[in-house]
């Protein structure tokens, strides 16, 4: 199959090189040329611009950090559907607004462009190790046609809903992760500051009811105070605002996901906004003059 990869980073990069690895013909395009130049050498096809890398495709899939940047990528001038052969499935696994979705969705519609949703967990290990959580919007037949390029990229891959859906689902994600770091960093201060080993005792959580993926995979990474992302506090932030925003189209509210998302915000204001989001225990640590 030829398929079109927009968004080369953290992520895209690991995701098109399973793609080219599984024999799909694949054509790659970023802003970055140092992502470009690194794809061509796993094997991918370098384009030079969007439209290059959309004209022969039957599948586009677009990485990319947020709504304004798949916007821009779908609707320019050179964009996607200015670009899309007929019938082109169009799948953004970037995280976004769900009613940007719903917009894209409807715009691609009316130019025989089929859309999914399809954000993603698991983080860059995830992307790395073709084990992502992927959680589709959209069509169920599209989905199906979809669903083995999502099994190259994933292991859990579900079809959750309309268009947007995908999007709700990882905001959901995003709110239970955020808050999830935050009380683990809590953990951390106040296992330090009562003079007790804190790998020790997040070793005891992490085999009781308090377990997680993040004290299975990041309780070493935060005691040591490794906070290379990863996934950087600044997405995290544009995930909270998402979140928030989807809140209040549902009319619901969410207090801890609006004080998880300011903690959030403080981190980005304090210059972190570049770290892992596991860095918000430096905004804790902060409060306790620690
Ligand atoms: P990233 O910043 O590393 O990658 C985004 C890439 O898009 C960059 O290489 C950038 O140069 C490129 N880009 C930006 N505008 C472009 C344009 N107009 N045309 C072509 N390329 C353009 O971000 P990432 O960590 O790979 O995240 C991508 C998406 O996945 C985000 O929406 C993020 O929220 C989501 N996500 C990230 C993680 C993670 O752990 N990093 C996990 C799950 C979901």
């Amino acid at each position: 199959m030829t398929v079109g990869f927009i968004g080369l980073g953290i992520m895209g990069s690991p995701m098109a090189v399973h793609l080219v690895d599984a024999g799909h013909d694949v054509i790659g395009f970023d802003v970055v040329p140092a992502s470009l130049s690194a794809f061509a050498e796993a094997g991918g096809t370098a384009a030079a611009n969007v439209a290059e890398t959309v004209t022969q495709a039957e599948v586009v899939i677009t990485m990319l950090p947020d709504h304004p940047h798949v916007e821009s990528v779908v609707f320019g001038e050179d964009g996607v559907l200015a670009n899309a052969k007929d019938g082109l499935l169009l799948i953004d696994m970037s995280t976004i607004r769900p009613e940007s979705s719903l917009a894209i969705a409807e715009a691609a519609k009316a130019k025989g462009v089929r859309v999914l949703d399809a954000p993603v967990s698991g983080g860059e290990a995830g992307a790395k190790n073709a084990a992502l959580s992927i959680m589709v919007g959209g069509e169920e037949a599209d989905f199906n046609a979809a669903k083995p390029l999502f099994d190259l990229l994933g292991k859990t891959v579900v079809h959750v809903g309309p268009h947007g859906a995908g999007q709700v689902v990882k905001a959901a994600n995003q709110l239970v992760v955020g808050g999830t770091y935050a009380l683990v960093a809590e953990a951390i201060v106040l296992l330090e500051a009562s003079g007790v080993d804190a790998r020790t005792g997040l070793d005891v959580l992490a085999g009781g009811l308090a377990a997680s993926r993040i004290l299975d995979l990041k309780r070493e990474t935060m005691v040591a105070r490794q906070f290379a992302p990863g996934f950087r506090i600044d997405l995290h932030h544009k995930d909270m605002g998402i979140a928030l925003a989807a809140a209040r189209q549902a009319d619901v509210s969410l207090p801890v996901t609006g004080l998880v998302a300011q903690l959030i915000a403080a981190a980005r204001a304090m210059g972190h906004g570049s770290l892992d989001h596991s860095a918000l225990l430096k905004v804790t640590e902060q409060l306790s003059s620690r």
